[in-house]
Parts: structure tokens; sequence; C-alpha cells
């Protein structure tokens, strides 16, 4: 256990995805070097940089696995799949044997996934489509749970006998199939033939419904079917109180970090403004974190729009967010834990998202941390080249976070 001083504060801010590889439209620099990041720069120079890999090889590369991995805990050990985490998130209790699924909304055109938001079909849409479909798959072990947009969760409930379904059923994430075929990607192994029945229903359901006319009358894609993927059973994760002794609070405008943070015993601080994308309201985020210091050990705030700019590739659309979160959310919160005397503070991502195949990928991300008892390294800026520079390398990843708590690098 941590025995610095025991008022001590720490806060995480993660720039989801933000990780990446020099762009020409960036002039040769990654966007973390093309972007202005005074307040994460000042991190680096006034502590240490290093590189953390938070996706084991055998694993998918996702937010579920590398956050899980950046909060302390081995996905390798822990992670049963991410729908799990966003049913914890929507405060679905799951039993022994029942599973939770991901269900996407999506445009698949021609057997190519023509986008996997379906356009980033509103909420109130998405509700009413699903709903038609609990109607058609009736009161068997299906249900379905409209979530955001097109991020939703359909689950299956045992009632008691075993499940079809085991650790070989493979499903594959829809935005790593983004203007590709999806022929060799629907479900497959134990249990897939409901999963792949449950899919073929909705492409007959949503062809005619009126939803769709009405998007498709304003110009908008349709939401051809359900896409089911990130299937797993409920985890058993300690309390973060308990691994490390530290109390913490997590804001995060998506429901897979809200679930973890349920799993792990940290309240969720709700942010109005915040929406997981590259609109979302950075200064309401910034200042409620820096409120929240004062009623926990430990602040994480997850920004999302770093990740959803790479998922479109967007250079510009990247640079700029992060040059948000470095101003309205890593500056505030900086100055706000001097003023406690005794802090810390990490900045990194969770996983890379290059630009380049808009999606997420397995390596190594960079970190920088400062503070109480951490000496300063060489490092002056946060980016990649420096990262790549450092001694200080964490694989796997989950080990980062007994240092930042326990850190006393260089004395
Ligand atoms: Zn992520």
């Amino acid at each position: 256990m941590s025995d610095w001083a025991p008022m001590m504060k720490y806060a995480i801010v993660i720039p989801d995805g933000c990780a990446d590889e020099p762009q020409d439209a960036l002039g040769g620099k990654t966007p973390l070097e093309a972007a202005r990041v005074p307040a994460m720069d000042a991190v680096a120079a006034q502590g240490q940089v290093g590189r953390a890999v938070n996706v084991p090889a055998h694993l998918p590369a996702g937010s579920d696995v590398a956050t899980m991995s950046l909060l302390g805990y081995d996905p390798a050990a822990n992670f049963t799949g991410r729908a799990p985490l966003e049913a914890a998130a929507q405060g679905l209790a799951l039993g022994a044997d029942d599973w939770a699924i991901r269900c996407n909304l999506v445009t698949v055109i021609d057997q190519q996934m023509r986008d996997f938001t379906a356009g980033h079909i509103s909420t109130a849409e998405g509700t009413e489509l699903l709903q038609d479909a609990q109607r058609a798959c009736g009161a068997g072990p299906w249900e379905f749970h409209p979530g955001v947009s097109y991020r939703n969760l359909l689950l299956y409930r045992a009632h008691g006998g075993p499940a079809p379904f085991s650790a070989d059923t493979r499903t594959t994430p829809p935005h790593d199939l983004t203007d590709k075929s999806v022929m060799d990607d629907y479900p497959r192994g134990p249990g897939s033939d409901l999963l792949n029945d449950v899919m073929n229903r909705t492409v007959e359901l949503f062809a005619d419904h009126p939803v769709n006319a009405a998007r498709q009358q304003q110009g908008q894609l349709p939401a051809t079917n359900v896409w089911l993927w990130g299937i797993g059973r409920k985890p058993s994760l300690p309390p973060f109180e308990q691994l490390y002794g530290k109390r913490g609070s997590m804001i995060t405008a998506v429901d897979l970090l809200r679930g973890l943070a349920v799993l792990i015993g940290w309240p969720r601080i709700e942010v109005p403004g915040a929406t997981g994308y590259t609109d979302t309201d950075y200064a309401a985020k910034g200042a409620h974190a820096v409120a929240a210091l004062a009623e926990t050990d430990l602040v994480c705030v997850h920004v999302e729009a770093t990740d959803e700019a790479s998922h479109e590739g967007d250079a510009a659309g990247k640079v700029r967010a992060l040059e948000q979160i470095d101003r309205h959310i890593v500056e505030p919160l900086h100055a706000a834990l001097r003023q406690y005397g005794d802090y810390r503070l990490l900045v990194s991502p969770d996983h890379p998202t290059p630009l380049r195949t808009k999606t997420h990928s397995h390596g190594p991300v960079p970190f920088a941390m400062c503070g109480t008892g951490i000496q300063p390294d060489r490092a002056a800026t946060y980016d990649e080249p420096s990262a790549a520079a450092s001694t200080l390398v964490f694989d796997p990843g989950w080990q980062l976070m007994a240092c930042f708590l326990d850190a006393f690098l260089g004395a």
C-alpha cells in the first residue's frame, strides 16, 4: 500500500485512442506532436514520460481491455468481454449463466459495412427499432436494452439452464469493418446460430420500417440491422480501494467506462454536455473533475473525442480534441492539484487508434506523470517520440497503476 502523504490527491486524464503515427497531413508529425498541448508538455517536463502496453497480444485491441489495464487490472486474468461492462453501466444485473452482447445499429449495404453507427442514429429512433425487435423475438431468453444512439445491449437470460455460448464464441467489432465486406465476420462458434438468427430477423424487420423511411427521406443512412459482438459473462473485479487503498471517481460519457467504474467501486460523476463525441463540453468535464477532487482521492477523466476523430480519419479533428483536452481539462486539473500540496497527475490514452486504419490497435502508448516523489527525466514534451526515447516501460501495462500510486522514481 502507498505510504505517501495520506491526503495525496490523484488525477488521471485519458484522451482515448490519441496515440498515433506521423501524418503527412500534419507535416510528418503525430497528432500529439502537432497539437499545442502546453499543459500535457508541462506534466512531461516536470515528471516522467514512458510507454505502457495495455492490450495483451491475445486479446482484442479496444477500450474495454486497454482501460481495464490502465486502471490497474490485469485484463488477461479479468477480461470477459465488452458487453458485460456496459451492462454494469446500465445497472443490468447478470446472473452467473447470463450473457451480455453489444448490439450496434449499423448500415450494411451489399454485404459491406457502410457505417457502424447507422449514421449516428438518434436514441429515440434506435429505441423504436429495438422495441419492435423485442416484439419480433418474443419473451424467450432475449432482452433488448436500448442505450445511447447506436450503442445498445442484448441480454441472453439463461433462466437457470446452461447457456449455448462459451469463450470460443467469436464476434467482430463493426468498427473494424468500416468500408469492408462483412461476409466472413458474422458470429461463429458455440451459440452463433442464435446470434445470426436475431441479426437476420432484424434485416427483414428494418427493411421497410417507418424509422428508416423517414431517415432516408432526410438523406440519412438507414439502420439495416443489429450487429451483435463483444459477448461475455459478468467479470469479478476486486474493488479498486481494496487493491490500491484509494477511493476513486469516474468522469466519462461512454457506457464501457461507466460499467468499469461500477465494477471497481467508483462512483460516476455526471457532467451535463458530455457527449462521448467530438462536440463534448470539455470545460464542463474539467470543472466537474476539479470539484470532485475535494470528495475523493483519485479522479479519472476519460474523453472519447480523440478516438471518435480517429475512427473518422479526421487528423485536424484529433488535433483539435487534444488541444481542447489540454486547455479545459489537464490545465485546470493540474492547477487545482497543486493547491493540495501533495498530488500526482497521469495523462495516458488507453490504446492507439491510428488515423491510417481508423481502428484500435495493439502496441505501446505514451504516458506522462508528475507530482510528489516523481523525479523529472529528460523529456520536455508529451508525445510518441519522447516516450520512445524513454527507458520507463510497463509491459504488461496494468503495472503502471501501482507505480503511479506508489511512485518513487529516480530517488
Ligand atoms: Zn479507447
